[in-house]
C-alpha cells in the first residue's frame, strides 16, 4: 500500500477549515489542522480522532516563528508535508472612508502576507519530494468586489495573483497550486452578518441557497488529489451562481 499523503490545513477549528480536515482524513490522508489556541487544537485533534495520524496544532499564520515551528514538526514526525491548504482568513468590515489602518494592515497581515510566508517554507520541502498541491482559499468578492471590504477583497484578489505566478514557479516540479473561491458560504464568518445582510445576500444567489463547507471540502479534496494533477494556477468558484465569468 502508498504511504498517505500528508496535508496541512490551517484555520480547521471550524467553519470551511473543519470541513476541510475532515474530508481529507476521510479520504485516507495524515491531516494536521490548526488553531490559534490550545483549546482550537484541541477541538480539532478530537473531530479527527477517528483517523490514525491525525492532529490538531497551534498555529498563528501572522507569526514566522510559529509557522517555521509547525512545520518543523510536521516534517519531522509526520515525515512530510504533500498538501497544503491555506484557509485561515478574518474579516475586518468597513466602508473605505471608516477603514482605519489596523483593518487593512490585519486582514492583509492574515490573508496574503501570512501565506506568502507559508508557501516560501513549504515549497522547499515540496520540491525536494518533486510533489505538491497546494490550495489556497480566497472569496468570490475578490473578483466581483463589495462594498465594505477593500482590504478583504484586495487581500483575496492578491491571493489569487500569487496563486498564479507561484503555480508557475513550481510547475516543473510536480507542484500545483490552485485557489477556491467560495461565495456565500454558512459559517461563523457569515453568522456575523445582520439578518438583513443575509438576506440581501441571499436575494443574489440562483441557487437560492447558503452554501456548506463540506461542498467547499469536496472541491478542496479533488484539487489536493493525484487525479487533479493537470490543473494548476487555477481559481475555482463555489457560488450557487451568484458571480459567473
Ligand atoms: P471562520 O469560521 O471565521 O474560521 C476562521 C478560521 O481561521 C478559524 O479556524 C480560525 O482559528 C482561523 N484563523 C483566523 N485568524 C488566524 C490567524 N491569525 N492564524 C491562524 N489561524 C487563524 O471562517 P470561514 O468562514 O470558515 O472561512 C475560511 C476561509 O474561507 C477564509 O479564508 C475566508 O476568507 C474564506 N471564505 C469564507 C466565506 C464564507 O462565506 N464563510 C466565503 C468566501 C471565502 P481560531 O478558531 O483559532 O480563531
Amino acid at each position: 500500500m502508498m504511504n498517505p499523503k500528508i496535508a496541512l490545513v490551517t484555520g480547521a477549528s471550524r467553519g470551511i477549515g473543519a470541513g476541510i480536515a475532515q474530508v481529507l482524513a476521510k479520504r485516507g490522508m495524515v491531516v494536521w489542522g490548526s488553531a490559534t489556541s490550545q483549546a482550537g487544537a484541541e477541538s480539532i485533534q478530537l473531530a479527527l480522532q477517528d483517523y490514525p495520524g491525525c492532529k490538531g496544532v497551534v498555529l498563528e499564520v501572522t507569526d514566522q516563528n510559529s509557522i517555521k515551528t509547525v512545520l518543523q514538526d510536521l516534517l519531522s514526525v509526520a515525515g512530510g508535508l504533500h498538501i497544503l491548504v491555506n484557509n485561515a482568513g478574518i474579516t475586518q468590515d468597513n466602508l473605505l472612508l471608516r477603514m482605519t489602518n489596523e483593518d487593512w494592515d490585519k486582514v492583509l497581515a492574515t490573508n496574503l502576507t501570512a501565506i506568502f510566508r507559508l508557501c516560501r517554507e513549504v515549497v522547499r520541502a515540496m520540491i525536494k519530494q518533486r510533489y505538491g498541491r497546494i490550495i489556497n482559499i480566497t472569496s468570490v468578492v475578490g473578483s466581483s468586489g463589495n462594498p465594505g471590504q477593500v482590504n478583504y477583497s484586495a487581500a483575496k484578489a492578491g491571493l489569487a495573483g500569487l496563486t498564479r505566478s507561484l503555480a508557475l514557479e513550481v510547475a516543473s516540479r510536480h507542484i500545483t497550486v490552485n485557489c477556491v473561491a467560495p461565495g456565500f458560504i454558512e459559517s461563523d464568518m457569515t453568522a456575523k452578518l445582520s439578518a438583513e445582510q443575509q438576506n440581501e445576500w441571499l436575494k443574489r444567489i440562483p441557487l437560492g441557497r447558503m452554501g456548506r463547507s463540506e461542498e467547499v471540502a469536496e472541491l478542496v479534496a479533488f484539487l489536493a488529489s493525484d487525479q487533479a494533477g493537470y490543473i494548476t494556477g487555477q481559481e475555482i468558484h463555489i457560488n450557487g451562481g451568484m458571480w459567473v465569468n
